[in-house]
């Protein structure tokens, strides 16, 4: 069984990721308005990577007998000025989730379950790699500046990004 706290903050969590998911949507139905489909797809696969991570959660919590409680999704902005702006935004929204699976950890082990505190150890990894992810595309942006062929380039790069499912959706956790 999950204690009460864990519960309340898995599905904070599960809250959190599909608000993730909004955000990416957002950004991805806006590069697409504003000419860059590579853009539109990167984003694309960030909002069903995001939708991946909180099916993750609701999978745990059912296996451990809790109650998933899936609560409004807040609203998201609709509009970037560049496509720095809106990767500048994913890696200030990503220390945001990064903090939040840390003190995830925290409670968990506070609370000694070690079950939840393993679960996490595949989020905290995975944190790594978007904050990385988000800050090599930050550099590139600032790199090619106004550059339209440069743009054009980097737009078609995106493109190729496909969407593999997440490890612990994949073997069936
Ligand atoms: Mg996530």
């Amino acid at each position: 069984m999950l204690s009460p706290a864990i519960e309340k903050a898995l599905n904070e969590q599960i809250n959190a990721e599909f608000w993730s998911a909004y955000l990416y949507l957002a950004m991805s139905c806006d590069a697409e308005a504003a000419g860059k489909p590579g853009i539109a797809n990167w984003f694309k696969i960030q909002f069903q990577e995001e939708q991946a991570h909180a099916q993750i959660f609701i999978n745990y919590v059912n296996a451990r007998g809790g109650r998933v409680t899936l609560m409004p999704i807040a609203e998201v902005p609709a509009k970037w000025e560049c496509p720095l702006c809106a990767f500048k935004d994913t890696l200030e929204h990503e220390q945001k989730v990064t903090a939040m699976i840390n003190n995830l950890y925290a409670l968990a082990e506070s609370e000694h379950d070690y079950a939840t505190r393993e679960m996490l150890n595949w989020f905290i990894s995975e944190q790594v790699e978007e904050e990385e992810n988000a800050k090599t595309l930050i550099d590139k942006f600032t790199l090619i500046g106004n550059d339209g062929m440069g743009i054009y380039m980097l737009d078609q790069e995106l493109g190729a990004r496909t969407y593999a499912e997440p490890a612990p959706l994949a073997s069936g956790n």
